[in-house]
């Protein structure tokens, strides 16, 4: 048994599946998860010394890369002058204005510790805004593992959802509706039969959680639209695409697209934290303000606006709002995703690829699909062999086929050139 392996086994006698979040454990590609030592840059070491190139990036926080010397420093400053008040501080306020600073629709934020607690407590101020308890998901989107959230569809749409996880009573999925993504004719449906009691829609504006799709502009629009006119809130799921698909975050590509967009309501996560546990929700002033404790809808936190994590996204922030910084890490992970695609069509393999910003998605699908049911038709079995394929060759990508992928500043040419090289010697196994 390698180091791997023997952790893996000592793993599994304290802690359920041996992993403490289940995508961790290599349950869908099989084999040993790798037990990460130490981490530099674009790279991570195992508990065997074996190094990997790192496209996971602690799922989309490291988008610059790991110990990047300013975030470092200012984290060891950070942590010299306390870990936790109970109090404020001033870096809450200088984090919130500059998030507040680059993403516009957000006029307030509140901080929190994880994306899964920002999206639970936007529905409940969404909620407690509108007075109305139906919510809209959409299948394939993931929001974090709150009851209400873990939603699959009903039989029909005059129908609700059930849950996707025991312990989660009926009675709570009840006010959820599952749509398809990207379907304008459930989408108008929806409103038809529920749209006087909807509180709000939530949508991951690019789905990095069934790998990478994005959600049309016409579909954007049309949702945008509905909300509107039915009053209930338009709540973005940025956890993933804040600040990593460009400084504008996903809402910005689809403002360039539909003149005046805004969502009402944005959840953030991952990259405001630089790898801290740190997550916020924010919108308007007068949806803010309903919060405690000015107003009905209570939400709180121990560690929330943690010194030592808003140090580290404070640092990240000032890295990645340098000028040029977006327009090489896109050129980077363009060429990642150009070259992958190059790779697998000069050994025949049936491939699509996309991405923005920092984040990309490949299928082993000859076109970029539309929706969940479409990613899914991915033959599992060739996305194993290709995960594992690369891996042996030191290149990490998502376990699972319904995951995004993360390149970030500290990935340079030659990263992406060795794990191009890898792709094609892996593909060609492939076509065999
Ligand atoms: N929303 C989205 C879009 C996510 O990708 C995730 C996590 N991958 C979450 C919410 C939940 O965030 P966390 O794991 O920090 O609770």
């Amino acid at each position: 048994m390698d180091r791997n392996q023997q952790l893996f086994e000592r793993a599994r006698q304290r802690i359920p599946g041996g992993v403490n979040s289940p995508v961790r454990a290599f349950r869908a590609v099989g084999g040993t998860p790798r037990f990460v030592a130490r981490a530099e840059g674009a790279w991570f070491w195992d508990a065997n010394g074996q190094r990997y190139i790192d496209y996971i990036g602690s799922w989309g926080p490291m988008i610059l890369g790991h110990g990047h010397p300013a975030v470092l420093e200012a984290v060891q400053q950070a942590a010299r002058d306390g870990f936790s008040f109970g109090a404020p501080t001033e870096r809450e306020v200088q984090l919130a204005e500059a998030i507040v600073a680059l993403v516009p629709s957000m006029e307030m934020v509140r901080l929190v510790s994880s994306g899964t607690e920002a999206a639970m407590s936007a529905i409940r101020l969404a909620r407690g805004a509108t007075g109305r308890a139906k919510i809209i998901k959409f299948e394939g989107c993931y929001h974090g593992h709150a009851d209400a959230l873990l939603v699959k569809a009903g039989s029909g749409l005059a129908t609700f959802g059930h849950p996707t996880s025991a312990g989660v009573p009926p009675e709570v999925a009840q006010h959820t509706l599952v749509l398809e993504y990207n379907n304008l004719e459930q989408l108008e449906e929806a409103f038809a039969l529920h749209g006087p009691q909807l509180a709000c829609l939530m949508i991951e504006p690019i789905a990095g959680n069934m790998n990478f799709v994005r959600a049309s502009v016409p579909f954007m629009q049309r949702c945008r639209e509905l909300c509107s006119r039915h009053g209930a809130l338009l709540v973005f799921d940025e956890v993933m695409t804040g600040l990593r698909v460009g400084l504008g975050s996903a809402q910005g590509l689809y403002a360039r697209a539909i003149p005046g967009f805004r969502p009402d309501l944005t959840v953030m996560g991952k990259v405001i934290g630089g790898g801290m546990p740190l997550a916020a929700f924010g919108g308007p002033r007068a949806v803010m303000e309903q919060l405690a404790p000015l107003g009905p809808v209570y939400q709180a936190g121990t560690l929330s606006g943690n010194p030592v994590a808003t140090a580290c996204g404070l640092a990240t922030l000032q890295e990645i709002s340098q000028p040029g910084f977006f327009e090489a890490l896109s050129a980077r992970t363009r060429s990642l995703v150009d070259g992958l695609a190059a790779a697998a069509r000069a050994e025949g393999v049936a491939f699509s690829a996309d991405c923005e910003g920092g984040m990309f998605g490949f299928f082993l699908l000859p076109q970029l699909p539309q929706n969940y049911g479409a990613v899914m038709k991915t033959d599992g079995t060739r996305f194993n062999r290709l995960f594992h394929g690369l891996l042996e060759r030191g290149v990490y990508i998502a376990p699972a086929l319904y995951e995004a992928g993360f390149v970030s500043s500290a990935h340079s040419e030659d990263d992406i050139a060795l794990t191009v090289a890898a792709a094609r010697e892996v593909f060609r196994t492939l076509a065999a």
